[in-house]
């Protein structure tokens, strides 16, 4: 499952002795009428249903948009879907609901997994994944597996620091690269109601709106540049709904990263758009359930 602030996605996943097949797929709007209570119901019953028409089930993992306790398998902070989610067991009512184990991953991570082992990080052993919606994501690909940090929140490319008195982020930083690229902060800098019409204007000849995409493009590529200063890793795989903008952020993007990177070589470095669509993230999700990737560390 793949929960967000808008819809609740899920993927039914069959593994085999060669590649993860999807075998189903949907979506339902994430119900918050009742706060976090509502939505774990509206998780379990998703993961009820798949388990009736499977018969049997072996694992359910569930990306979740921010923050979480790998071990206790509790959420600690969603600042997009509404509720009071510190402490919030996720993994056990699920898992109790479906008689099978059940682990958490943050949704970016679980994009990340996703792309790597099915997308447009097929075969590389180092990479950055980037989510761009209403926050910006990341998450971490490094000797071919995910890389987790001690917590699961190791890739946090969002909030790298990229303007050091910049506007206040959720996290509590200021400057943070999410402040500055995530869905609102673009419609802002666009002047224009959401970032599709944003993005439209801006082909269309709007220069406000092409100086807005430009500057936003920069910020991801002073981050993107930093990431690679610090990572040298093989590819960066952009995806997510804001990434439907292509090439209005990824020219700025990759332009910034000629300014920055000389410690090696860009040619070696490819900059390219995800493969797996809006499915990633439950795909990832369910990749993690089974425990082939490490909840932490
Ligand atoms: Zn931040």
């Amino acid at each position: 499952m793949d929960l967000g602030g808008t819809n609740l996605k899920w993927v039914v996943l069959e593994r085999d002795a060669s590649s993860p097949r999807v075998l189903d797929t949907g979506q339902v709007p994430t119900d918050t009428s009742r706060g976090e209570r509502s939505v774990v119901e509206q998780m379990i019953d998703v993961a009820r249903g798949a388990y009736r028409d499977l018969g049997r089930m072996e694992s359910v993992g569930v990306g979740v948009p921010g923050l979480y306790d790998p071990v206790a398998g509790t959420t600690r902070f969603m600042p997009n879907v509404p509720g009071n989610w510190a402490g919030v067991p996720v993994a056990d009512e699920v898992s109790a609901a479906v008689h099978a184990p059940a682990r958490l991953i943050n949704d970016a991570r679980a994009f990340t997994l996703a792309e790597h082992r099915l997308g447009a990080g097929r075969g590389v052993q180092s990479m950055l994944g980037i989510t761009l919606g209403t926050g910006v994501g990341g998450g971490l690909i490094l000797g071919g597996s995910l890389y987790m940090g001690h917590d699961g929140t190791a890739g946090e490319f969002g909030h790298l620091t990229i303007l050091p008195d910049g506007p206040p982020c959720t996290c509590g930083n200021r400057g943070c690269l999410e402040a500055l690229a995530r869905a609102d902060a673009i419609v802002a800098a666009c002047g224009h109601a959401t970032v599709e019409i944003s993005v439209q204007a801006a082909r269309d000849g709007d220069r406000r709106a092409q100086q807005g995409l430009t500057e936003v493009g920069q910020y991801l590529g002073i981050g993107v540049a930093n990431a690679i200063a610090l990572l040298s890793v093989d590819r960066v795989v952009v995806g997510g709904g804001v990434a439907a903008a292509g090439e209005m952020l990824l020219a700025p993007l990759r332009a910034e990263l000629r300014r920055r990177v000389f410690i090696t070589d860009l040619d070696a470095v490819d900059v390219v758009c995800a493969e797996l669509g809006i499915w990633a993230g439950a795909i990832g999700a369910a990749l993690h359930g089974t425990g082939a990737a490490p909840s932490v560390g």
